[in-house]
């Protein structure tokens, strides 16, 4: 194992530690909202991921509840910690979202930019184990879903 992966683990394993956004969803009055539960029978990883969105289309709060593997979790965490560092618009969340799924289909052969995702670059080795893919995209495709329901699309 080469330093980047050791790092990378790390990272994975302070995320499932300590996860950044596992909490009750606690939105602003007035905002648009929405929740959806995503779950990965290949491995029986499952989370609630609400967010709210304003009238300036920025995503205001993200929170989840999930139980699974490690990566599913860690996952999660790196999502939300994603979206309220870099103070996301709904277009923008999108996109990374599109970024980390590219990534994590390139089996290894992308080089993940990390301004785009920011820990989610740790997830880069996941894309070499298929089954494993569906656990590091769970909580990305439960907020794909809950901003097509706020008629967010691609
Ligand atoms: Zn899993």
């Amino acid at each position: 194992m080469n330093g980047l992966d050791s790092l990378y683990q790390q990272l994975i394993l302070d995320h499932a530690k300590r996860p950044v956004g596992k909490r009750d969803f606690t939105p602003q009055a007035g905002n648009k909202t929405a929740s959806h539960h995503e779950f990965n029978p290949s491995c029986g990883d499952e989370i609630t991921l609400s967010i709210a969105v304003d009238d300036a289309d920025m995503i205001t709060e993200i929170a989840w509840q999930g139980d699974g593997c490690s990566i599913s979790m860690a996952s999660a965490s790196a999502l939300s910690q994603l979206v309220t560092e870099d103070g996301l618009s709904a277009q923008q969340a999108l996109e990374r979202i599109a970024a980390f799924r590219e990534m994590l289909q390139s089996r290894g052969q992308i080089e993940p930019d990390e301004e785009l995702l920011g820990d989610g670059v740790a997830f880069q080795g996941v894309s070499k184990f298929v089954m494993r893919v569906k656990c590091a995209m769970l909580a990305w495709v439960a907020l794909e879903a809950d901003l097509k329901k706020l008629g967010y699309t691609a």
